[in-house]
């Protein structure tokens, strides 16, 4: 097998990416779009690539998943390999891929939920977005969490497009999410459920809130559910020459909301802004919230210390994001991401993504991080004789471990969308060894 560094004369810079998610595959493409010699190995513990694309963005957003092709693409050149199935910390250790690489890359998210740190957060009923989207986009960790949808109400916190997600597939009938990869097991779950009212809960006003306005406009297309806010709670008219574009158009969405008719369809969707969780209640399972009315002053949330109570029989806080640590990588508990200095860790790691900023942005955002971590490398690194994709090759032989390759996958993503059915454009599977077995076949 050949090396790819100077070991045996040749000047190819070797690279490991640890995450093939958006974040990753900006990275790898940027990287190997130069004159310089170099060699992506783009490694992922699941056997699929692609990530938050195929288990973040909702599975009725399938003209966003489309930009898989451009990720596929980039795994076309000759230079770039998926390595799925092998999981940095079970398989192998990051020490062991810093002796194999030039350079290691940490583009691995930020899968944990930022907890709310109030109690009752871990009564039976509250679910983070992270497991509770995971669940519905068929995420292998979370296709047995079964969340009991047995519930008149749900409560959903935060005012990011998460929670505007999560209410949305909620609220939308099996006709809405047929074209849709929404998971079968979701699917039955959520169109057999009686929840009538769903409540999106902010803790500051309509002007600070994150979700953006076509997410929130989406709110009111719902075919059997009605978005309502109270009128008193949006800013006058009189201001909106102050507003951004966005706040401008976010405010259209919810004053047309402020009109609809609570009894025009079956399903209620309130969005209550100035309220922020002070306890989760119940005994074993959650019966509802303690809220606290705020203010916002100078763009801060103050409690005014008149409180109410919401029933609700699940709670799904949508709060933002944590990157999980990997022990002897500096973190950064504040923005809940590594600590970097514009992407590098120390020398020869790098992070990119979520994992270098915190959880902002859309998926477009990580074009341009990946491609200035990716010049800040091609500018730091050269070669030095480390073995690259030889050296993993070898630890796998040893480690006797299965990996899943590029046209592995092309085999699962072929098996998926032979079993869709109805216009869905794929049955995603949720069980690993079965991927596996499919690729083995
Ligand atoms: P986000 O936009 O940061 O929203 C988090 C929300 O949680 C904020 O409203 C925040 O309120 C609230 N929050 C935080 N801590 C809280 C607490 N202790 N109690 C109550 N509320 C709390 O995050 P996100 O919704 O998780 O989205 C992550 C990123 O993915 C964002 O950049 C988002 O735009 C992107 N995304 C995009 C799409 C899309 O384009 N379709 C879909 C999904 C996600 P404060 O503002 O007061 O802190």
């Amino acid at each position: 097998m050949a090396s790819d560094g100077a070991a045996n004369g040749s000047n190819t810079i070797s690279v490991a990416v640890i995450g093939a998610g958006p974040a990753g595959y900006y990275t790898a493409e940027a990287l190997t779009k130069t004159d310089t010699d170099v060699r992506v190995d783009i490694i992922d513990r699941l056997p699929t690539p692609f990530g938050l694309i195929r288990a973040g963005v909702a599975p009725d957003h399938q003209s966003i998943k489309n930009v898989s092709r451009r990720y596929e693409a980039t795994n076309q050149r000759e230079n770039v390999r998926f390595v799925g199935n092998l999981s940095l910390g079970r398989d192998i250790t990051l020490t062991e891929l810093r002796d194999i690489y030039d350079a290691v890359v940490l583009a691995t998210g930020a899968a944990k939920d930022r907890p709310l740190g109030i109690d009752g957060e871990d009564l039976e009923g509250v679910i983070g977005s992270g497991p509770f989207v995971g669940w519905y986009n068929a995420h292998p960790d979370y296709k047995g969490l079964n969340p009991d949808l047995r519930v008149a109400s749900v409560a959903v916190i935060g005012n990011g497009n998460v929670a505007v997600d999560v209410a949305r597939i909620l609220a939308k009938t099996a006709g809405e999410m047929a074209e849709t990869d929404l998971a079968d097991h979701a699917a039955k779950s959520i169109h057999g459920s009686p929840i009538r009212d769903i409540y999106i809960i902010g803790r500051r006003g309509p002007l600070e809130a994150s979700f953006t306005p076509k997410e929130l406009g989406e709110l009111n297309q719902l075919e059997n559910c009605v978005a309502l806010v109270a009128g008193e709670q949006l800013p006058s008219e009189e201001i909106d020459d102050m507003m951004t574009g966005a706040q401008r158009k976010n405010m259209a969405a919810l004053r047309q909301m402020a009109e609809n008719d609570q009894t025009s369809k079956p399903v209620r969707l309130h969005i209550k802004f100035f309220l922020r969780p002070m306890a989760i209640l119940g005994d074993e399972c959650v019966c509802g919230l303690r809220l606290e009315e705020t203010k916002v002053e100078d763009g801060k949330c103050v409690g005014t210390g008149k409180t109410e109570v919401l029933p609700a029989g699940l709670v799904v806080p949508c709060i933002g994001y944590r990157t999980s640590p990997i022990p002897d990588v500096p973190y950064d508990e504040r923005y809940g991401c590594f600590e970097n200095e514009d992407g590098l860790i120390e020398p020869r790691l790098y992070c990119v993504g979520w994992a270098k900023r915190g959880p902002t942005g859309t998926i477009g955002t990580n074009k341009p991080d990946g491609a200035e971590v990716a010049k800040r490398i091609l500018e730091e690194i050269r070669p030095a004789g480390r073995p690259g994709r030889a050296g993993l090759d070898a630890l796998i032989k040893e480690r006797d471990l299965r990996i899943v390759t590029f046209q592995d996958w092309k085999k699962i993503e072929a098996s998926e969308e032979a079993l869709a059915e109805g216009g869905a454009p794929r049955r995603k599977h949720t069980d690993i060894s079965e991927m596996v077995k499919i690729a083995e076949s």
